[in-house]
């Protein structure tokens, strides 16, 4: 049994959906648990219609029909007869969102986002499934709801992985090719759906690695593996053979978004291999994460993270920054849900970058300044540099504001002003 993943780039369009057929078919594995995230940008679009629920509800019905409306014409493009059953299903499936924001009446932000942003999983799959199916690749469609159990952190669930587990073995046929929603689970108490965090369809397709102890995972994305760089913001880029667990959890954890952070420590316990590999050339090796060599070929990495926060805090009476008030700082940084990246001290002042990712700045600094006198720049850069030589960091300082450097053995961190 291996674990495919296919993220909202590789279904961005019918093209790309077609392609999903290509590459299944070139692989030429039969028995296959396929996971697959919300087509393109879709989850941004339901994240419109969450902030359109609470904002301006004017807004509402017009941020649903985009939804509806990209659907509906990547489905044309695909299935081309207009008369086909999934137009149907796919407006049916929106009148459960429909209804859903009618009846609720909870106030809850994260609540009501879980219970929004996963249509986007849910009609992809639909769409790939049936499309699929009628290329004679056979396949069941099964919701991930059933499966993945977690508790009700809504927006960042955990999960619990004995539940699940039995769920995913009974669930899933050993046999076959079976398709399901990414980043997806369901809380055990009522029942309502849940969210693994943005991007998180890889770590499902994880948690059904270890659960079904598969043999391999592999993610296709619109590069050719995980490379020394992203290609987005560096021209020139190598590509990594192989990269061992624990160097692919640094990178990842440290922002190279191309694997989620989460994905690596349930394979890494399993020795399961992830490969990452392009959708464009399925037969190329790509990147193979697994035990052994800690980087092929040894090349400095590059990672980059924008619009972070660099919060510089110091007593208000010249007192020291000792490990009780430190303490404190991380309980409220905990509580406002804002990921740590870096963290800097001296004997009156503590400088931390943080990712805002949930928009708690404001209750956050107001905390911070009841007891500190609090400095903060926003949308500032970090970069961190994996194994590199000196002359590597003086280029990248080069005509840039440094707001804050770190270094250790293997790490280079770098705050840098926009
Ligand atoms: P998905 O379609 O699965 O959501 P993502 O867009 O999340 O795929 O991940 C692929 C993207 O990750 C690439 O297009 C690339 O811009 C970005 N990326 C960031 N860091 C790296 C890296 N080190 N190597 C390759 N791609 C990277
Ligand atoms: N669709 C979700 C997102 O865009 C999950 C994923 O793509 O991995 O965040
Ligand atoms: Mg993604």
């Amino acid at each position: 049994m291996k674990i495919f993943k296919f993220g909202g780039a590789s279904v961005k369009d019918a093209e790309g959906v077609k392609n999903v057929a290509t590459v299944i078919t070139k692989c030429d594995e039969k028995d296959l648990v396929i996971v697959i995230s919300a087509m393109g940008k879709m989850t941004n679009a339901l994240e419109k219609v969450v902030d359109s629920y609470f904002k301006s509800p004017d807004a509402l019905e017009l941020a649903i029909n985009e939804v509806l409306q990209f659907h509906i014409n990547i489905s044309i493009d695909i299935f081309k007869n207009k008369q086909h059953l999934i137009f149907s299903d796919i407006k049916e499936i929106l009148d459960g969102l429909r209804g859903f924001l009618k009846t609720n009446k909870s106030t809850n932000h994260a609540f009501v986002y879980d219970q929004v942003v996963g249509y986007g999983e849910m009609l992809s799959t639909l769409i790939v499934s049936t499309f699929l199916n009628e290329q004679h690749i056979s396949n069941t469609l099964l919701d991930v709801r059933e499966c993945i159990v977690t508790d009700d952190s809504f927006r960042d669930a955990n999960v619990d992985w004995q539940a699940s587990q039995i769920k995913i073995l009974t669930a899933v046929s050993k046999t076959g090719i079976t398709i399901t929603q990414g980043f997806l689970g369901t809380e055990a108490k009522n029942n309502f759906t849940t969210t693994l965090g943005r991007e998180g369809s890889d770590y499902t397709a994880a948690i059904f690695a270890y659960c079904l102890n598969a043999d391999s995972v592999t993610i296709w994305k619109d590069v050719p593996g995980v490379l020394n760089a992203d290609p987005r913001y560096f021209s020139t880029t190598t590509l990594l053979n192989h990269i061992s667990y624990r160097e692919a959890i640094e990178l990842a954890f440290y922002g190279a978004s191309v694997i989620h952070p989460k994905t690596l420590q349930p394979l890494q316990r399993k020795e399961i291999p992830l490969f990452v590999k392009s959708f464009y050339e399925p037969e190329n090796a790509g990147t193979c994460v697994g035990k052994g060599t800690t980087l092929d070929p040894a090349v400095s990495c590059f990672i980059l993270k924008r619009n972070q926060v660099l919060i510089s805090l110091s007593s208000l009476d010249f007192s020291f920054m000792m490990e009780d008030r430190i303490g404190d700082v991380f309980k409220w940084l905990h509580f406002y849900k804002m990921k740590v990246e870096l963290i800097q001290n001296s004997a009156i002042s503590f400088s931390v970058v943080v990712d805002n990712k949930y928009a708690n700045l404001e209750p956050l600094l107001s905390k911070l300044r009841s007891k500190f006198k609090v400095s903060w720049n926003e949308n500032v850069t970090l970069y961190t540099v994996r194994h590199s030589e000196p002359k590597e960091i003086k280029q990248l300082e080069k005509n840039k504001i440094v707001l804050l450097k770190q270094e250790s053995r293997e790490t280079v961190q770098l705050v840098i002003k926009d």
